[in-house]
């Protein structure tokens, strides 16, 4: 193993062992958690790294980087399942479709037509899709306020192209993540009564899992403990 290499495994190994005992400690099954590793700033060569470590649900949060990562992770002949994570305009969707498995920032219903028709003309099954929710109502990180979850929900479900999946969201540096994880399970729940297939629910990063896994996450997103600190971003 190469140094960066060695680097991502030890990383790895902590953050499993974290998901495990965080799972645990919720009386959850581990293997119903999904790592989704975000590797926004760093190389495709650590997705391919992270890819052979067993690793392969791979986030980003800019189309313009992502767009070149996947395609160059694919001409490698390495097969993983790209999640886009961050705030998503509309003239993007046609891109992101093309590569993205799984949409977790959806907050608009017109952003769903948007990926809907892009989804439509470029792909041979549906784009699953997370409606992101703003639980302070704070726009600022992105996601619906909360009284527009069902509607968005509703917008996305109608849309034969896509396939309502679940909820997300970024917890709110102001609020105790227990606080924002439980608010989010109780409108995941909501959700679910009108759409029971939408199970998933991707909430925790590297500083909040535990508290993730504790209300109910069926998808983390993390970044800086599996690949590093990030420069900040200009
Ligand atoms: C960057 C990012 C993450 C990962 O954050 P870390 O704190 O580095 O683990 C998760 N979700 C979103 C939406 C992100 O943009």
């Amino acid at each position: 193993m190469t140094g960066r290499t060695e680097q991502l495994a030890a990383n790895l190994a902590r953050v499993r062992a974290r998901i495990a005992a965080g799972a645990a400690a919720a009386g959850r099954d581990p293997d119903q958690v999904t790592l989704v590793a975000v590797t926004k700033t760093y190389p495709a060569s650590d997705v391919v790294r992270l890819a052979r470590l067993g690793v392969t649900d791979i986030g980003e949060n800019r189309d313009q980087e992502a767009a070149g990562k996947a395609a160059e992770v694919d001409r490698l002949g390495v097969a993983v399942r790209w999640h886009f994570v961050g705030r998503l305009q509309r003239n993007k969707a046609r891109s992101v479709v093309r590569y993205a498995e799984l949409v977790h920032s959806v907050d608009s219903a017109r952003l769903a037509a948007a990926l809907a028709a892009a989804a439509a003309a470029d792909r041979d099954r549906p784009l699953a899709v997370l409606v992101q929710v703003s639980v302070d109502a704070d726009p600022a990180r992105g996601g619906v306020v909360p009284d527009q979850l069902a509607p968005v929900a509703d917008a996305v479900a109608a849309e034969p192209a896509l396939r309502l999946a679940g909820v997300m969201t970024v917890a709110p540096p102001a609020w105790e993540p227990a606080a924002a994880f439980g608010r989010l399970a109780e409108l995941a729940e909501r959700v679910r009564a009108d759409h029971p297939s939408a199970t998933a629910i991707s909430a925790g990063m590297s500083g909040d899992l535990e508290a993730a896994l504790a209300c109910g996450a069926t998808h983390v997103r993390i970044g800086s403990d599996l690949l590093g600190k990030r420069a900040p971003l200009g």
